[in-house]
């Protein structure tokens, strides 16, 4: 915690201190990192007569009149004019007091947006001060900041507490550390940390506004600089934290592997092989392996979680497997249910729609030490608890932050012995997010799909041209193919989409005689979607209407044809999770991108991305472009994102430099690391989550 010293500052009483603690603002230094969003430039007074509407600025006249216009609303009307021309300054809200302030003759100035209104230019509660002597004249050298603010504490007042912020800082009774490294701040010729606050605080007349607004501005770039840097090095040092606790080296032991291998209907790929090696290596240490396993749709990331959990549980330790949807986690129950359970493994489910009895005999059983859980967020729950926990799967998707990834580890029973973990990321993540959402976690790359897959081939096609596609759709299942129609809808209900789903059934079966048309959504009852999946998978349905259910746990090799409606709407992370449905089998396979017109530039591109490449490091890195990271990662629920100044997309270049500085500071001066993570992230408890 921070000495504060922000009572020591003129104004500060008990509640403004207790305003400024709940944005987090603690002592004159936090203040100086509370940084202003927008620009007034009131450096300069503009002539009334060259005013046009929309325009923010700084005006000067005298009054000519002022009234109080009794309307359904009173409002204080006041003219002034500077010999150039006439404004009229409209007031809604005012006290009998201000009336008086404008009295004939005197001298205002005032800052506002310039309104065309019908009886000529005018300003709308603009702010205002009378112009009574000399002192007043004068027009200040600085662009104005506008802080982010809670209700209660005005402008002002954040002006004058970074102004007194500032001249501590100038006079040097306030001392900030230089923290960046030398050679990081060299390379990017920037600015000491005082004189780029102070500019942030407090432009220079003429200073690059836009790039300001748009922290661009090498003040700014700086401050973006360290706090990312701030961030690499919290999360690299709670991973770094977790790997130094101990855990039980899992050598290889049992048959289990060996039998699993021999029953799998496919041989593994080289990078399979690899990525499975450099994860046996780890837990045969005993320390926590940390390792994040990064695969392309279809690269075969299961099995590689299956050879890890067999490691495992030939130890006599337990897995825990964990996705962020139920259907995901439904997906991973089927597989290992198929594969283990000759072994003699049975997986226990646990979901949030488990309850009861059925979730107290789950509860039981884990407490107890089953081998294998297989759930959703429902594992890290309050009651839960591992007899014996050695390894935990986190199949993310980016969907988990690093706190609830981290929360499943505090489940494993009381003992000093801590659980590897296996974190496997469905779509590769550009490798921007890499460096700072899994900071520090040892990666390993499948890097090759299983043999004889062939690339999707994709058309980006008009709802105009619907019949078109039905006709298409009813070739290719004349000619023995298989094809998916997947309905989306998104934000609405399960019920809504079901509904919607039916209803295009129904129209695409009146209208594909002699095809059998199947239909999957996320209302039906497991054993019923199971069945018709089942169907589908044997041939007796050609043509499967879906629901994103589909986006996991399908696998029909002979499906080579993928139609997805209002693709637009869909993000570009989950239409390749979607097209890499089909593709699976010998046969060309195609996918169909409908869009509703008309469709704005941006999902044009997105559109275009993905008929372009099928390759998901390109998809992924287009998706963090278009939508901005926030959205790929999920910040809502992995709150760990949420940065000050910088802007991971914005700031892609600056992510560069970062890991290997932060790995290095780490290893030679964490005092500074501590302090860099101090500054910008504050109490490292509260991060840490603990
Ligand atoms: P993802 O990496 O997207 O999770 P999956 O693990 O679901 O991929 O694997 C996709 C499909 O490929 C599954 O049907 C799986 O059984 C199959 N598969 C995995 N590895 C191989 C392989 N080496 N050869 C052939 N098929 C494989
Ligand atoms: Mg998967």
């Amino acid at each position: 915690m921070l000495a504060s010293d922000l009572r020591e500052l003129r104004g500060v009483g008990p509640s403004l201190e207790s305003s400024l603690n709940q944005l987090g603002i603690h002592s004159s230094q936090d203040l100086l990192f509370h940084l202003p969003f927008r620009y007034e430039d009131r450096t300069r007074i503009h002539p009334i007569g060259a005013l046009y509407p929309g325009a923010r600025v700084l005006v000067e006249g005298e009054v000519e009149h002022s009234t109080i216009v009794r309307g359904r609303r009173a409002t204080l009307v006041v003219v002034i004019s500077d010999g150039t021309g006439r404004l009229t300054l409209r007031f809604f809200h005012f006290r009998a007091a201000q009336k008086r302030q404008f009295s004939r003759g005197t001298q205002v100035r005032c800052y506002g947006e310039v309104r065309g209104g019908y009886q000529g230019l005018d300003m709308v509660h603009p702010s205002y001060k009378r112009i009574l002597n000399e002192a007043d004249e004068a027009v200040s050298d600085r662009l104005t900041p506008v802080y982010p603010t809670v209700e209660g504490l005005g402008q002002a007042s954040w002006q004058k507490l970074t102004e007194q912020a500032l001249a501590l800082l100038n006079s040097g009774q306030l001392e900030l550390e230089e923290l960046l490294p030398d050679d990081l701040r060299g390379n990017l010729k920037m600015s000491p940390l005082a004189e780029a606050l102070t500019y942030i605080h407090r432009p220079p007349a003429g200073a690059d506004v836009a790039a300001l607004v748009e922290r661009r501005h090498p003040a700014q770039q700086r401050l973006a600089l360290e706090e990312l840097l701030a961030h690499n090095l919290s999360v690299q040092q709670l991973h770094r934290q977790q790997r130094k606790l101990r855990a039980a080296g899992m050598p290889s032991k049992s048959t289990l592997e060996q039998t699993f291998l021999e029953r799998l209907p496919f041989r593994l790929t080289g990078a399979q092989y690899r990525v499975i090696d450099e994860i046996h290596r780890d837990l045969s240490l005993d320390h926590p392996m940390q390792r994040l396993v990064q695969g392309d749709v279809g690269s075969g990331k299961t099995v590689v979680a299956a050879l890890a959990a067999l490691r495992t549980m030939g130890n006599g330790f337990q897995v825990a497997m964990m996705a962020p949807t139920e259907l995901l986690a439904e997906q991973h129950l089927r597989s290992f249910t198929e594969w283990l359970e000759p072994l003699g493994i049975s997986p226990i489910w646990l979901s949030g729609k488990v309850t009861g009895k059925a979730r107290q005999a789950a509860l039981d059983a884990i407490e107890q030490g089953a081998p294998l859980v297989i759930g959703t967020h429902a594992l890290m729950q309050e009651g839960v608890s591992f007899g014996k926990l050695g390894l935990a799967i986190v199949d993310e998707q980016h969907r988990f932050g690093v706190h609830q990834r981290l929360a499943l580890l505090d489940k494993a029973g009381a003992e000093s012995l801590h659980a590897h973990q296996l974190i496997m990321t469905a779509t590769p993540i550009p490798r921007t997010l890499a460096m700072t959402a899994y900071a520090g976690l040892e990666t390993s790359v499948i890097d090759e799909l299983p043999p004889g897959r062939k690339p999707v081939t994709t058309a980006v096609i008009s709802d105009e041209r619907r019949n078109e596609v039905v006709s298409r759709v009813a070739a290719a299942c004349r000619e023995g193919k298989q094809a998916y129609w997947v309905c989306t809808l998104i934000e609405e209900s399960d019920a809504v989409q079901a509904q919607a789903a039916e209803e295009v059934a129904r129209n695409l079966q009146a209208s594909l005689a002699g095809i059998e048309v199947g239909l999957v959504h996320g209302r039906m009852k497991p054993q019923d979607k199971q069945q018709v999946m089942d169907h589908f998978k044997q041939g007796d349905i050609q043509l499967l209407v879906a629901t994103t259910v589909i986006e996991v746990g399908v696998d029909v090799p002979n499906a080579s044809l993928m139609i997805i409606e209002n693709a637009e709407r869909l993000g570009l992370a989950q239409l390749h999770q979607l097209r890499g449905r089909v593709g699976r089998g010998d046969e060309q396979a195609s996918c169909v991108l409908l869009y509703s017109p008309p469709i704005g530039p941006l999902a044009k591109e997105r559109l275009n991305i993905m008929r372009e490449t099928t390759d998901g490091f390109r998809i992924a890195e287009k998706d963090l472009e278009l939508r901005g990271p926030g959205e790929v990662l999920g910040t809502r629920q992995t709150g760990m994102l949420q940065f000050r100044v910088a802007d991971l997309s914005r700031d892609q270049q600056l992510l560069e430099s970062i890991p290997a500085v932060a790995e290095r500071l780490l290893k030679r001066n964490p005092e500074t690391s501590a302090k860099l993570i101090r500054r910008w992230i504050g109490d490292a408890a509260r991060f840490a989550g603990v």
